[in-house]
């Protein structure tokens, strides 16, 4: 079995990790010659649309993708001659933040209020219908905070307008929410679904900086009903493979934010924390394998290294502290590396997370 992947990043790098073991050999493509997937499995260093790189793609058993900007003509040609998972229409619709609101609303997953902003009248308009606070981002190529602009006073318009530089754009009403929440799942080929607790994110700069797992708040019924909602994504989109969707915890609702097709930053302390990672259920989904536990029993944390990695020696050593260095180089608000942190309660998970934080700093402090 040899699964292809688009996007070579960490997320390529820790995928092919995860095939080793399973049997199945990985291939990635792109088009970066550093690309840090390269360190561990066969890399084609090429343009997405290099007729040899795709030729190699197109005669593995199937190819799923890590990043989602990938040009849909790459995409297109592939589905020819080889299943792709997730299915290219996935792609589509978390790609455009209107389409995926859309989706969520029509699948009774409550979002925040917003409206398509493509000129100067849409934006009047919709700051008068929705109110402010909101945040006027772009529809498409947002990652990690960026492309997007809080609006507090009528005022702002001007300088938001600026901002998005005349690219569609989407005005969303400002969630006051007490906590960020993502939920992962995996749906195999035959349709079997295993998601993995509910994980808490904090961000720092538009960028995830800590997640814990499970997360605290979040019971046993909000969960079902976040899973519910995924569980109706995926049987829409035919999904096979990992799928993310980040939510803001507003007193008892969960209020969906958007997606992601793929494994996830917010996912990173499976690898350890759970009996089978994100990375494992995302080859083992694609490949047709049957899926890996994901119910757990430790307390987990995982802490992004962000611009730079110090020296990790003072955590070197130690059972319940996992580092990851991706081995890119370094560049501000890249992401480097995670360190990971597993616990037998709550409380003394705490513990360990700031004796990690004593080693690698803490972004929320400094920021
Ligand atoms: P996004 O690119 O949509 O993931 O947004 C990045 C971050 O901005 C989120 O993780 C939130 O912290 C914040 N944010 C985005 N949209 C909203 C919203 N509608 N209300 C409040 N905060 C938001």
């Amino acid at each position: 079995m040899k699964v292809g992947i688009l996007g070579g990043g960490q997320l390529g790098q820790m995928l092919a990790m995860a095939a080793k073991p399973l049997d199945v050999e990985t291939v990635v493509l792109d088009p970066a010659e550093d690309a840090v997937a390269g360190q561990v499995t066969r890399h084609l260093a090429a343009d997405w649309t290099d007729p040899a790189a795709l030729q190699e793609l197109a005669a593995t058993d199937v190819v799923t993708y890590e990043f989602e900007n990938v040009p849909s003509e790459a995409v297109e040609k592939l589905v020819v001659d080889v299943p792709v998972h997730p299915a290219p229409a996935a792609l589509v619709k978390s790609g455009d933040r209107i389409i995926e609101k859309n989706l969520f609303n029509d699948l009774g997953i409550e979002t925040a209020p917003f409206a398509p902003v493509d000129s100067r009248e849409d934006l009047e308009r919709a700051v008068d219908t929705i109110g402010l606070p909101a945040i006027l981002k772009t529809r498409r190529f947002g990652y990690d905070g960026k492309g997007q602009v809080v609006l507090r006073e009528p005022a702002d318009v001007e300088s938001a307008l600026d901002a998005i530089a005349g690219q569609p754009a989407i005005l969303e009403g400002f969630v006051p929410f007490d906590r960020e929440v993502s939920v992962l799942a995996a749906r195999g080929r035959d349709g079997e679904l295993k998601y993995w607790p509910a994980t808490e994110n904090v961000h720092v700069d538009g960028i995830l900086h800590i997640s814990r797992a499970p997360a605290a708040e979040v019971s046993n019924a909000l969960l079902a009903e976040a899973v519910r909602g995924l569980e109706a994504v995926m049987a829409h989109l035919e999904y096979v493979g990992v799928l993310v969707v980040e939510f803001f915890q507003v007193g008892d609702r969960l209020v969906a934010n958007e997606m992601a097709c793929r494994v996830h930053n917010s996912g990173h302390w499976t690898i350890e924390g759970a009996p089978a990672s994100q990375f494992e259920n995302q080859i083992r989904a694609v490949a047709g394998l049957p899926l890996g536990e994901t119910e757990v029993e430790r307390f987990s944390a995982m802490i992004n290294l962000i611009g730079e990695v110090p020296p990790l020696d003072r955590l070197e050593g130690r059972e319940d502290v996992f580092l990851h260095v991706y081995g890119k180089s370094p560049r501000e608000g890249r992401k480097l590396g995670h360190v990971t942190v597993v616990a037998e309660t709550r409380e003394s998970l705490e513990v360990k997370i700031e004796e990690v934080f004593a080693v690698v700093g803490d972004r929320s402090k400094s920021a």
